[in-house]
């Protein structure tokens, strides 16, 4: 009989550096994730989650290491030449991202906003984008807000596209960086249900979350960053209930 193999990596980042203005940033930080894994990274303000997040898809360039997502690979190593654009591009298509602020297209109607990507990137048919983007909008839960402007929208809705917005550009890895910060604290739930949901259907995901009782719930698990450097790293339940690293106990006695 053979051996189960360890599922796939999805996401590899080796020996990343970061500087801003000869201050490190991120300090020789590693993580895998592996495919449909779901991974929340937790740590203080400051601690580089946002800058870890954006090195993924390289919104971020780091100075030094390696950063493969799915079959999309660049090496920094060496500190050689910037990527081209072309590459960077089809790097950040395999990557959704979700942000503390919406960002969505203030001109466009919500199934506007859904559409924008495959019509104009992937160059999807309109009829066929326009289908996907309303089963979308289905998925979490607005299907009735398609033909809405998005200042009508709650910031809960706004999230909920934003989401869907992401999910459009059928993006291998899901990446969201305090997707609920930002919100009323009674719309927080109706964001939290969606990412739940694409966790249940295996979508691999990194998410920055300040809302540890969901990290516990819903993550399998839980990275701790603290000053650039990756402190621990365990099963959710193990890192949130009984961290073996004094630091993370500490950031965690904030929240109880
Ligand atoms: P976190 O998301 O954990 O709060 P960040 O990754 O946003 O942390 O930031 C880590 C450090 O890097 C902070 O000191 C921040 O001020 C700095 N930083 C982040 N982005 C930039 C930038 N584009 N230019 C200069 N400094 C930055
Ligand atoms: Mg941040």
């Amino acid at each position: 009989m053979e051996s189960p193999s360890p599922a796939p990596a999805m996401i590899e980042v080796r020996h990343l550096r970061k500087a801003f203005g000869g201050v490190p940033v991120l300090r020789d930080v590693s993580l895998t994730v592996s495919r449909g894994e779901a991974v929340a990274l937790i740590g203080p303000s400051g601690s580089g989650k946002s800058t870890l997040l954006r090195c993924l898809n390289l919104l971020t360039l780091p100075d030094s290491g390696a950063v493969r997502v799915g079959t999309q690979a660049m090496d920094f190593t060496g500190g050689q030449r910037l990527p081209r654009d072309r590459d960077l591009a089809a790097f950040r298509a395999r990557t959704g991202m979700v942000f503390q602020a919406f960002n969505l297209f203030p001109h466009l109607s919500v199934l506007g906003n859904v559409m924008e990507g495959p019509v104009t990137v992937l160059r999807t048919a309109p009829a066929e984008a326009r289908e996907r983007a309303l089963a979308l909008l289905d998925k979490v839960g607005l299907a009735d807000k398609a033909a809405a402007s998005p200042d009508r929208l709650s910031g809960g809705q706004k999230q909920r596209v934003a989401i869907a917005r992401a999910l459009a550009m059928r993006p291998e890895v899901m990446l969201f960086d305090e997707a609920t910060s930002a919100l009323d604290p009674e719309l927080v739930g109706e964001v939290l249900a969606v990412v739940r949901q694409l966790a249940a259907e295996g979508m691999t995901m990194v998410l920055v979350t300040h809302e540890m009782a969901f990290a516990r719930e819903v993550a399998d698990r839980v990275v701790f960053l603290r000053d650039g450097t990756i402190v621990e790293d365990g099963p959710a339940r193990q890192v949130i209930d009984a961290p073996r690293e004094a630091a993370t106990r500490a950031f965690l006695s904030h929240f109880h």
